[in-house]
């Protein structure tokens, strides 16, 4: 720690954003870091506890479904040392952080990017998307305001892209064993980096014309500039892995061509199975999965740098309300909506945490996100509505034009929405209706394609990522459900590690 007084010295800085007004004209990102020499004094509010909870990456679950998983218990000194649960803690990658904050600190951002290398081969993404849980358990934030962590992550990673020491990295030695990772977002190409490092030849199938995966068809341009994810596939290029797009692994045939080649193969597939909402009007023309719009969207905007026009002059409602919904919100935005809606089932959350939601958990707290915000600067009013249900959608001639949605109460005893209100029904005007009501587990036709298990979720069974086929492993939401990029890196580098492994063991066995 070089200043035991920065954190009382120095205030929190973040970047810059652009006005929402400004930043609707365009796809482009909105959001700057602050200078060089600024953020080496944010490095410096890092206090280095003795007992940092930043970078534990724990999740924190109720106690009897705690023994099959990657976790730890923190005990909440509070309350007797019964375990916290419901939510993680710090940084899921376990990143390094007071030691790169102290360095960023001390301006030795070569060392700071080798440190950061160590745990994340991918900053450059969770610099830009990750939703931080590691701010929200820093010791700072306790009673403050706390360290700007994803942002120094950022300016480490960018800082050592512009010195030119984001390099490919070629492996002395092959081992001669091949591995094929079917899907290339953030699990599959985490564990193409891996596998690759050690040595084993990696070659990457995705089925879209572009790889990615949700870093590129999903998360849109605002957040994520798609040159980004570009650039550092080149570099994954460059490194020897290869990438065949516009292949899709869905048949037996080509499963069982791939398994003859392959010594591994890994699923990285995603989990972009959408929940539906079967109810009457469902087949009306204007209503479409939110993951739909995006995508269309985006490759609109690749293909030929202009946005789409599906939400031009339409009043869009949106349901649900996740990160997709808040994305769709601002693309909605960026298209021309006369109007947007979005319904969610939950009440408001409450501003502050809740007894339920202490630190150092992930925060469960009222937030409103960048789309929302345009939203508000853009319409001058909240466009959110709570405890709302769908009930039907209302067409004419086919066409959707609204909505019937009711409210429902809030049950203090149970904790959750209970029944509908009566006398509540209510229209709403809709002529594009975007379904966000996330996603459930991988998708149809893969575990027959494969000949592999899922769970209970729907999701791909795995131990410790093995699936029920001795040759196919499992990674990212495939496995664990929709979740976050910064849990897909993870879950791709620890798939390597067992592939790799076994692996390896293969090959001791065959030098005997
Ligand atoms: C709209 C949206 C916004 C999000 N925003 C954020 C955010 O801001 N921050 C954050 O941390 N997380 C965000 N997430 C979640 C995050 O993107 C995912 O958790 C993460 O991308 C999962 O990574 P993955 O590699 O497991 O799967 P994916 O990124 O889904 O990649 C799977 C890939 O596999 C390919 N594939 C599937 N089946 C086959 C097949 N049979 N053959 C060949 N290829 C196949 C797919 O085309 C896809 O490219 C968002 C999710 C969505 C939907
Ligand atoms: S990856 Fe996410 S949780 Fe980890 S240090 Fe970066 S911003 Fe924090």
């Amino acid at each position: 720690m070089g200043n035991p007084r920065g954190f009382l010295d120095y205030e929190r800085k973040e970047g810059n954003a652009l006005a929402p007004k400004e930043r609707l004209k365009h796809y482009k990102e909105f959001y700057f870091l602050p200078s060089k020499q600024e953020q080496e004094i944010q490095g410096g509010r890092c206090m280095d506890c003795g007992v940092a909870f930043c970078h534990t990456g724990i999740i924190a679950k109720a106690q009897q479904s705690m023994d099959s998983m990657d976790m730890g218990v923190i005990a909440c000194a509070e309350d007797n040392a019964k375990p916290i649960s419901g939510g993680d803690v710090g940084c899921p990658l376990r990143n390094l952080i007071p030691e790169w904050n102290d360095l960023i600190y001390h301006g030795l951002w070569s060392e700071a990017y080798d440190r950061l290398s160590l745990t994340n081969p991918f900053p450059d993404f969770t610099g830009k998307v990750c939703p931080a849980p590691c701010e929200d358990s820093c010791v700072c934030a306790i009673n403050g305001e706390s360290v700007t962590i994803k942002n120094n992550e950022l300016a480490i990673i960018e800082n050592a892209f512009s010195a030119g020491l984001v390099k490919p990295y070629i492996p002395k030695k092959r081992s001669g064993k091949k591995v094929a990772i079917i899907g290339s977002g953030p699990a599959g190409l985490a564990c193409a980096w891996e596998l690759n490092a050690k040595g084993h030849s990696v070659i990457v199938y995705e089925r879209s014309d572009r790889a990615g995966g949700l870093l590129m068809y999903g998360i849109p341009d605002m957040k994520l500039d798609k040159s980004f994810v570009t650039r550092r596939l080149e570099i994954m290029r460059q490194s020897g892995i290869e990438f065949k797009t516009n292949h899709n692994i869905n048949s037996q045939k080509i499963a069982k061509d791939i398994l003859k080649e392959f010594d591994a193969v890994v699923l990285a597939t995603g989990a972009s199975k959408p929940i539906d909402l079967c109810i009457e009007g469902r087949e009306s023309k204007g209503v479409m999965f939110a993951m739909d719009f995006l995508t269309l969207n985006t490759k609109s905007l690749l293909d030929s740098q202009k946005g789409g026009d599906l939400a031009k002059n339409r009043d869009v409602l949106i349901i649900g309300s996740g990160d997709t919904s808040v994305d769709c919100v601002a693309v909605a935005l960026r298209q021309g909506a006369k109007s947007i809606t979005r319904f969610e089932r939950s009440p408001k959350k409450a501003e502050t945490r809740l007894d339920s939601n202490p630190w150092p958990l992930k925060k469960d707290t009222f937030s409103t996100d960048y789309g929302l915000k345009e939203a508000i600067e853009h319409f001058g009013k909240d466009i959110r509505e709570y405890q709302t249900l769908t009930k039907r959608f209302v067409a004419k001639n086919g066409q959707v034009c609204g909505v019937e949605a009711v409210q429902l109460e809030w049950s203090l005893e149970d904790k959750r929405v209970s029944r509908e209100k009566p006398d509540s029904l209510k229209h709403y005007k809709a002529d594009l209706v975007l379904l966000a009501m996330g996603f459930s587990g991988a998708e149809d036709g893969l575990s027959k394609t494969f000949g592999v298990e899922l769970d209970s979720k729907t999701n791909i069974k795995t131990n410790n990522y093995l699936t029920s086929h001795k040759k196919i492993y499992a990674c990212g939401d495939a496995k664990m459900g929709q979740s976050l990029v910064v849990w897909a890196i993870k879950d791709g580098c620890e798939c390597a590690k067992i592939v790799d492994k076994n692996l390896t063991e293969k090959l001791s066995c065959c030098v005997k």
